[in-house]
């Protein structure tokens, strides 16, 4: 049976990062993905908008591979509704000004996201469908993988669940948690016409259950998903489908040369399961200095707010070699709206995917040791250590 030291499930943004990282750490790595493309969401979902690196007043907090991937993702040009790179004018940013976010072309980045894991050393395995797991004395040792050549087995080292729906740990027994507000639906697809191609945005975010104002989200249907039942999801998926038909019909009667280019070809579901970390993070938890912390993201919501994510929201001692990535990481149904989006999966990635290099038992792993290592490769560690 082929053996790695790090196994990667799911190649979204966190599972690149984290595999990236993984790799950077020189360390034998094989990432699994179900489609044969990466980027997940971001890129197969057409969710090409790489939310923001700073807190909207002037200041970048998310740093390292989640700077470098939005780098990446406008190699050849940022599109569409944020073209601009906040950078450019660094430090002189008020809270008026576009904060440090872009559109992006979701093909381009996908290759070069394959090109830049491919360069690394990190064997990607398309067509992957990571099934199912064995485990032993609490680790886990062998996953199975369903693809073209039929069931494989590998041996594993450390695995990093970066699935998006925290399959990995729901096959290894750790403890999970399900959205409870359930998804609402979502049909963002592409579109050209004269004046070039465009992403149109149909389904807006919902407003987390436990800060519902008054403010209500246009619902293109009063249906909640799951996005954990094989047969629910296809139906979401039909109706997401239509929708995009019909928004483009009704479109065509005033844009006569417009034309979909691009449907998703993964489900848009945003949470759908997390675990249950030795730590979950509260949304009131902003500017909160925690010891173990392994970087910081800020809320796309509102300018402001900043978190430090600390290490104890990606592992559950239940199963020793396992970290979680991206949208699984544990925290409260409202952060987990927050938690949830490119950059944070960036940052959750690198964390997870560095401490997969350096251990097989995640909480014994001394966080002193993995902090030195995040910061040599440019993540800042606290809100103290920000230029202000
Ligand atoms: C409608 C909608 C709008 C959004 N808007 C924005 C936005 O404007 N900006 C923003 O930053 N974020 C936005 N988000 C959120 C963001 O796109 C995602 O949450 C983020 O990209 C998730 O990254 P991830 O790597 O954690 O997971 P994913 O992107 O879901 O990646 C998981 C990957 O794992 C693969 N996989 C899953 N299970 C398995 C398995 N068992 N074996 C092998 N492979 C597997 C999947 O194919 C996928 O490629 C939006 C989400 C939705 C649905």
């Amino acid at each position: 049976m082929e053996k790695y030291d790090v196994a990667v499930c799911g190649g979204g943004f966190a599972g690149v990062s984290a595999a990236l990282a993984a790799a950077r750490e020189g360390k034998k790595v094989i990432l699994f993905e179900k489609e044969y493309m990466l980027g997940g969401l971001g890129t197969a979902g057409l969710i090409t908008i790489y939310l923001p690196l700073c807190d909207g007043l002037g200041h970048q907090v998310s740093f390292g591979i989640a700077e470098e991937l939005l780098k990446l993702s406008i190699t050849y040009g940022a599109e569409g509704r944020y073209p601009e790179n906040w950078l450019d004018s660094i430090g002189t940013k008020t809270e008026n000004d576009k904060r440090y976010q872009v559109q992006y072309n979701g093909q381009v980045c996908a290759i070069l996201m394959e090109q830049l894991l491919t360069e690394n050393g990190v064997d990607i395995l398309y067509g992957s469908y990571v099934v199912a797991a064995d485990t032993e004395n609490n680790k886990i040792t062998t996953l199975y993988v369903e693809n073209k050549s039929g069931r494989t087995a590998y041996a594993v080292g450390s695995v990093v669940d970066a699935t998006g729906d925290c399959d990995i740990a729901n096959f290894a027994g750790a403890p999970t948690e399900t959205f409870r507000q359930g998804n609402i639906l979502a049909a963002w697809y592409y579109f050209t016409d004269e004046e070039g191609y465009h992403l149109q945005q149909v389904g807006a975010a919902d407003i987390p259950d436990e800060i519902q104002t008054d403010r209500k989200v246009p619902l293109i249907s009063n249906r909640r998903f799951s996005g954990l039942d094989g047969k629910e999801i296809s139906e979401m998926v039909c109706m997401s489908h239509q929708k995009t038909l019909e928004h483009w019909l009704k479109k065509r009667e005033t844009n006569k040369n417009a034309a979909i280019s691009t449907i998703a070809t993964i489900p848009q579901l945003r949470m759908t399961r997390k675990i249950m970390g030795e730590y979950e993070l509260a949304h009131t938890e902003e500017h909160t200095y925690f010891e173990d912390s392994v970087g910081m993201i800020a809320s796309w919501r509102k300018r402001g707010p900043v978190y430090e994510v600390p290490f104890r929201t990606l592992y559950n001692k239940k199963v020793k070699n396992l970290i979680v990535a991206g949208r699984c990481t544990s925290v409260t149904e409202t952060l987990w709206d927050v938690m949830r989006v490119i950059p944070c999966c960036a940052v959750t990635g690198q964390a997870a995917g560095t401490a997969a290099a350096m251990t097989d038992d995640f909480s014994a792993l001394d966080v002193s040791m993995l902090q030195q290592t995040l910061r040599q490769n440019g993540v800042v560690i606290h809100e103290k250590d920000l230029l202000k």
